[in-house]
């Protein structure tokens, strides 16, 4: 039997025909998918709460991105954000707005890499809004938490003197998406050319189906390090370390040739002509922990692997200084993706 369109299911039907598999598992889901909302209950726990919006031809271009990607970097990007609180992800929602141009087999594609996200980070899916667009595609995503009293990290809680670190490696995301706008614009010029990615798997697998540091979380309280603040990539380093700086009234300073960059990163740099530092610094979405701790617990964090010392805070008036690789001191910025010419433009 032909399936239905998303026209002859309507609504409800279409609602049905991409919930009806879904089960809750967690402690804490009460209620989910079928009501006038869904019922949590975390306990004595503190609660988290997070959205993240996403909008095609703003956050993201279907000509390089598939659907199943989407869906799973959709609930990430969220997941990531309770992390970076020191929490633990344990229910989405998930809105959506679709245009006619938009399949059955679409939207079920987007479905299963939500679903597949739900699994691999253990949440439940509880529940969502589902409506029409003129334009595009949107999807926001609305991830809930809970934390042990008085163990969220926040932001403005950094100390002087206190180490910054950050997981993983920097810059590769971003580096994966000028790869893929390079072989889009090939690709427009002449589709029966075949996109050339297979030189740069890393790269592309960071921008389009990025990861949340679960394994920082649990490392950090396996060791018993309570980082002083913390906040997840994904505006850039540069960026993000000025948040924390800001935010906690301190000055910050960040050491070049500390900042954690992967082969693949330096080489695609080389091709596009940039200092792979710029990427490091400012380019967005490596969804990696940045955070400070005391000095105290030095010897303990260099226990865990893949996480990097980077820099220290400092006096509020020594403001925000980048140690280049030659030794000489220039000012950090937040440059963000608008510095990188990325603004309006699909990322
Ligand atoms: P309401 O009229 O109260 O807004 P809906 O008809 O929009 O309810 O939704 C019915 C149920 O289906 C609710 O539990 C809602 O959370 C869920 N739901 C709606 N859209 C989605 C979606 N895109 N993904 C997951 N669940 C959804
Ligand atoms: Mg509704």
């Amino acid at each position: 039997m032909k399936k239905k369109s998303i026209k002859e299911l309507g609504e409800f039907g279409l609602i049905n025909h991409l919930t009806s598999d879904i089960r809750c598992h967690k402690a804490s889901t009460v209620y989910g998918i079928g009501d006038d909302c869904a019922i949590f209950n975390h306990k004595n726990r503190d609660s988290l709460v997070t959205s993240d919006m996403l909008m095609e031809g703003i956050h993201f271009d279907l000509v390089y991105t598939p659907l199943k990607h989407l869906g799973y970097k959709a609930v990430v990007v969220n997941i990531s954000d309770i992390y970076a609180m020191n929490g633990t992800p344990e229910q989405i929602v998930v809105s959506i707005a679709l245009s006619s141009k938009f399949s059955l087999k679409a939207a079920e594609e987007l479905y299963k890499g939500i679903k597949e996200a739900c699994r691999i980070y253990d949440v439940d899916f509880v529940g969502g809004d589902t409506t029409s667009s003129m334009t595009g595609l949107a999807i926001s995503v609305t991830a809930l938490g809970s934390v042990e009293k008085g163990r969220a990290v926040r932001r403005n809680t950094a100390d002087d003197k206190e180490l910054i670190c950050v997981s993983g490696d920097l810059g590769a995301s971003y580096l994966g998406l000028q790869l893929l706008k390079r072989e889009k614009k090939i690709f427009m010029k002449d589709p029966k050319i075949q996109p050339e990615l297979d030189k740069y798997p890393y790269l592309i697998e960071r921008q389009l189906k990025p990861e949340a540091r679960k394994d920082i979380i649990q490392q950090l309280q396996e060791k018993d390090i309570l980082p002083t603040s913390m906040i997840d990539l994904s505006d850039g380093l540069s960026s993000d370390l000025l948040h924390i700086a800001t935010q906690s009234n301190l000055g910050c300073k960040l050491f070049e040739d500390k900042l954690p960059i992967a082969m693949e990163t330096q080489q695609a740099a080389e091709e596009f002509r940039l200092d792979p530092g710029i990427p490091a610094l400012n380019g967005g979405e490596d969804y990696e922990l940045l955070f400070t701790i005391a000095q105290k617990d030095h010897e303990k964090i260099q226990q865990i692997a893949g996480i990097s010392i980077i820099g220290h805070m400092s006096p509020e008036k020594e403001k925000y200084v980048l140690v280049a690789r030659n030794g000489k001191e220039i000012p950090l910025e937040a440059q963000g993706w608008n510095a990188l010419n990325r603004s309006g433009e699909s990322r």
